[in-house]
């Protein structure tokens, strides 16, 4: 009877169990694990609508969106552009995306709110780039050392008044190396990393936008590479946090699409940036508008503008403080654009005891069965 008893229980959780696990139909493709974009689309609960002709796909329920191109590194979610690790493939009209994008950057752009391990912090580490002899680039205005300084004094001051505190790694035109600046950030405990910079190319003065950076996930290529390199295996501090890191680009970016700042969308990228790869902490790299090119290094120049900026910055980081302490996505670019979106944690429930695991949701995905 006791046995028996056992079994029974054997074969309700073995139920339960079976009813949580989605079929993701993963296939090998040149190498690497794929799922298809029609599963994405099943699992997401979102319709899919296929339009071959320009090699596209576009799925859409209910404000939440996902556009897929074929050969394409470029993928939409909610409005916002995201560079992912591999280009979708398309072969027979069928789309595939790596299994690594899926983990690393559709799900925690579509459910930030389920990623694991966000920890609550109370200190902001800003980063201005460059200073001193290393002026960044060059606008016909000011430097790139001394814009990044104005927004990052900018951001402290907003980031103040609601409560948190800042540590700057320069608060004055001196030169700090990389690893010094990450090293001071490392010292710090309960904090999160925000470097501040501006673009800049000498190949096309058409370059335009805001782009935001977070650690390239191992094993796959960074955004400006198209083929995997040695130094892509190579584990580095960021990547402890990576996926956090993620959440914490895609919660800035979005408070900085939402915004009234009249950049192009380059989206959200990854790179092994020194900072980024360095620091404990879920870090990111913002770059603020191209000084190469006439309109960015305009808006740039504008004292308005920059203060309207730091305060889209200041935002997205009160809008990832909510979603580590009360676990509720944070506001979408519509969500900001529409009047809706809120990063008071205040206003929200108390945080959830340490001790209650968060439930695990009806279609989960478990990072650990990903490539690491
Ligand atoms: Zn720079």
């Amino acid at each position: 009877m006791r046995f028996s008893g056992f079994l029974a229980v054997f074969l309700v959780w073995m139920f339960a169990t079976e009813a949580r696990a989605f079929d993701w139909d993963i296939q090998r493709i040149d190498g690497r694990d794929y799922v298809s974009v029609a599963k994405i689309a099943e699992f997401y609960n979102l319709p899919l609508d296929v339009a071959p002709s320009d090699r596209q796909m576009y799925l859409s329920r209910g404000g939440r969106s996902l556009t897929a191109r074929a050969d394409s590194r470029d993928l939409d979610i909610n409005g916002v552009r995201y560079v992912l690790s591999f280009p979708v493939l398309d072969r027979n009209g069928k789309f595939w995306v790596s299994r690594m994008d899926l983990g690393k950057t559709i799900e925690p752009a579509f459910r930030p709110e389920n990623v694991q391990g966000l920890k609550p912090f109370s200190l902001v580490v800003l980063d201005p780039g460059h200073g001193g002899q290393d002026k960044g680039a060059a606008s016909p205005y000011e430097f790139e050392k001394n814009f990044a300084l104005d927004v990052a004094r900018r951001v402290r001051n907003e980031l103040q008044q609601a409560g948190l505190r800042v540590f700057m790694t320069r608060n004055n035109d001196s030169f700090v190396e990389l690893q010094d600046r990450a090293a001071m950030a490392n010292a710090k405990q309960n904090c999160i990393f925000v470097s501040i910079h501006f673009n800049a190319t000498d190949t096309n003065p058409d370059a335009s936008g805001l782009e935001i950076y977070s650690i390239t996930p191992r094993g796959s290529p960074s955004t400006e590479y198209d083929t995997l390199l040695v130094r892509d295996m190579v584990q580095e501090y960021g990547n402890a946090n990576e996926v956090q890191s993620f959440a914490l680009a895609h919660t800035i970016f979005h408070s900085l699409r939402g915004a009234n700042l009249d950049m192009a969308d380059r989206g959200v990228k990854r790179a092994r940036f020194a900072v980024l790869r360095l620091t404990k902490m879920p870090a990111v790299l913002i770059e603020g508008g191209f000084l190469t090119n006439s309109g960015d290094a305009k808006r740039v120049a504008s004292t308005a503008w920059r203060n309207q900026y730091a305060k889209a910055i200041a935002r997205g980081i009160l809008a990832y403080r909510k979603l580590v302490e009360t676990d509720q996505a944070p506001p979408t670019m519509a969500e900001y654009r529409n009047g809706t979106a809120s990063v008071n944690s205040a206003a929200t429930p108390p945080p959830r005891p340490v001790a209650t695991p968060a439930p695990a949701p009806v279609n989960s995905i478990n990072l650990r069965d990903l490539p690491q």
